[in-house]
């Protein structure tokens, strides 16, 4: 059972910044007469934006990094 990229240390999610993702593939192990395919997990890697844990590991099927990357409060620019 897979789950969903979790900070282990804070125990949310709410801070990760994701990288490195790879999506669930099938791969072929051994040669071509005896691999049978078999199906790798995604993977990606997570490094948490609060306590600055890395980490990585198999996601659920289907599960994608957010596209929007967590933005910071934008500040008014002056011009003088
Ligand atoms: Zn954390």
């Amino acid at each position: 059972m897979t789950d969903k990229p979790i900070c282990r240390t804070c125990n949310t999610d709410e801070f990760l910044v994701y990288s490195g993702f790879v999506p669930g593939r099938m791969v072929h192990l051994g040669g071509r007469a005896t691999g049978k395919p078999h199906w790798v997990p995604s993977t990606v890697n997570y490094l948490c934006g609060a306590c600055g844990r890395f980490d990585s590991g198999h996601v659920p099927d289907g599960w994608l990094p957010p596209s929007d990357p967590p933005r910071r409060p934008e500040r008014p620019t002056l011009l003088v």
